[in-house]
């Protein structure tokens, strides 16, 4: 997607030439109408497929999956929580992910009765690096057996090892942006 790399190129940081820091557009503060068009471009990449709910992972991921649900005639988005909160119900489907940019290991939880073994789902992430988030979206998904039509990313590291994960499991995988390289501080992108 021309203008999501143009926009990179133009505000992410790369730290230590691993990671991009896309708090300007992405991560922090949002820019709606580039949001507006990554939801767009979702449906084209996934345009003949039913979809029934959208699954995400709190926080990056929400705002991504709410604008893109909005092509997708407005199905519900479940987000999957991190934090162990008082108010989750203990009857849920949970994964463990190990997160390479924090350098530690925790749960996702999806309560059970927000995905039934009805829903046609669409996972949406605003990042594949290594593939233990959506390793662990997927692990969620096959405990609820509910179908996985597909997952959506926004920004891939391809020298991260995710897509071969994901690939592994059999789930179509589209991102918007995929990065090849950091090459002294300046984004490579796979042409
Ligand atoms: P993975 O589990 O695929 O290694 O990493 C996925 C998650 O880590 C993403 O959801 C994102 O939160 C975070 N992440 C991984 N690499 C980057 C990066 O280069 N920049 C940012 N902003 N987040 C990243």
């Amino acid at each position: 997607m021309e203008k999501l790399k143009q926009k990179i190129l133009k505000d992410g940081q790369v730290i230590e030439n691993r990671i991009l820091k896309v708090d300007n557009f992405l991560n922090h503060k949002i820019d709606i109408q580039l949001f507006n068009d990554i939801g767009k471009e979702f449906k084209k990449r996934f345009q003949n497929k039913e979809v029934t709910k959208i699954l995400t992972a709190e926080v990056s991921g929400i705002a991504i999956a709410a604008i893109t649900a909005q092509y997708f005639d407005n199905v519900p988005v479940v987000f999957a929580k991190k934090h162990d909160a008082s108010n989750l119900n203990s009857n849920t489907y949970e994964s463990e992910v190990y997160s390479f940019t924090k350098n530690k290991t925790y749960k996702l939880r999806v309560d059970k009765n927000y995905i039934s073994c009805e829903d046609k789902v669409l996972i949406i992430d605003d990042f594949l690096a290594s593939g233990s988030a959506a390793s662990a979206l997927i692990d969620i998904l096959y405990k609820s057996k509910a179908e996985i039509v597909g997952m959506g990313i926004v920004i891939e590291k391809n020298f991260q090892g995710g897509r071969k994960l994901v690939e592994e499991k059999g789930v179509k995988l589209e991102s918007l942006a995929i990065i090849d390289s950091f090459e002294d501080g300046v984004v490579k992108f796979v042409k």
